[in-house]
């Protein structure tokens, strides 16, 4: 996760990358998000960024193999701990908590448990977890670097637990950092709250959660008819089918509807130019969308994904700017047919 995958909280983004170039680095941030609100995120491209060994212009570089390890969350140095049910322990379902995260890290705390397959019971984090974490900072970075721990719900934590890791948030050792991501501040141990500088993460604007949760808006299926159409009409190279498809977005019911629309195309669009490249596993796709997904990568010319998404982009302006939607859809067409 770079910073540049992330849209918003702009002001957040710029006081993290701070925080890193100027070496000061607290010892514990606790970002305190709305449910799937962007927490995770950030506290991955911080990570990513405080580890990457060729930052530039504010952001990691995405390539280099301490980012690689990061954004497959295998980092040797980064543990994470996230609340489990009964007597288990958080890294017993270290495989479930990669493929979630990795798939969609604007994940609710709903997606968690049933990835854990601990729906309807108590996720906590125990007493044995906090020791384990002390004990595993006993030990020097495997990389000799920093050594981070990302504690998603700190507010599960019960008091035992919250006193034990209490212990090292007081005496912090050095090149050791905490990242918290909490839904209620309010229920996160005092103690350990004190410690914590608290950030407060912006939720996601509704522009912005279409893009990244596309299947939870109510025009998802609507809108993948009319992208699955398009994408068929440009393969067949049929202009009459492109023309139809123009005056269906036209006639999407409201302004919003046809710039979320231009919006879900941009994104779908991005999907297929990362298959393109070799690079699906930065895709985020449903699995039930593979198969068109990677189809389309197939069949689209490796121009055209690029070129598609600034033409999307520039109709989602126009659209809020009050041209003529006919117009306005019709040129689209004709801009996508020539690509
Ligand atoms: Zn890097």
């Amino acid at each position: 996760m770079r910073f540049s995958d992330i849209k918003e909280n702009e002001n957040l983004v710029k006081a993290l990358v701070g925080m890193v170039d100027s070496g000061r680095i607290p010892h514990a941030i606790l970002f305190h998000e709305n449910d799937g609100g962007g927490g995770v995120p950030l506290a991955l491209a911080f990570l990513q960024y405080l580890y990457c060994k060729n930052r530039a212009d504010g952001d990691s570089c995405g390539e280099c193999p301490e980012c690689n390890k990061i954004r497959k969350l295998i980092h040797p140095d980064v543990r994470f701990i996230f609340p489990v049910a009964g007597k288990d322990l958080a890294s017993k379902y270290v495989e479930e908590w990669r493929e979630l995260v990795t798939r969609d890290p604007w994940f609710r705390e709903s997606d968690l448990d049933a990835a854990l397959g601990i729906e309807g019971k108590q996720g906590i984090i125990s007493v044995a977890e906090s020791r384990g974490i002390i004990d595993s900072l006993l030990l020097s970075a495997v990389q000799g670097g920093w050594r981070s721990v990302l504690i998603y719900l700190p507010e599960k934590m019960n008091q035992q637990a919250a006193n034990a890791l209490l212990k090292i948030l007081e005496e912090p050792s050095e090149s050791t950092i905490f990242l918290l991501i909490t839904h209620s501040p309010e229920s996160v141990m005092k103690t350990i709250y004190s410690r914590c500088l608290l950030v407060r993460v912006i939720p996601l604007s509704e522009e912005e959660e279409l893009r990244v949760h596309p299947e939870k808006s109510p025009d998802y299926e609507a809108f993948c008819d009319i992208f699955h159409d398009l994408v068929v009409a440009i393969e067949e190279r049929n202009l009459s089918a492109l023309i139809e498809i123009g005056e269906t977005m036209a006639a999407l019911p409201s302004r919003e509807k046809q710039k979320n629309f231009c919006r879900f195309a941009g994104e779908a669009l991005r999907r297929i130019f990362l298959l393109q490249q070799g690079l699906g596993d930065l895709a985020r796709i449903p699995e039930e969308e593979k198969l068109f997904y990677s189809e389309s990568a197939a069949k689209l010319p490796k121009k055209f994904p690029r070129v598609a998404i600034s033409h999307f982009d520039r109709a989602a302006k126009l659209v809020s700017a009050n041209v003529n939607q006919k117009i306005l859809f019709s040129d689209l067409t004709n801009r996508l047919f020539i690509i």
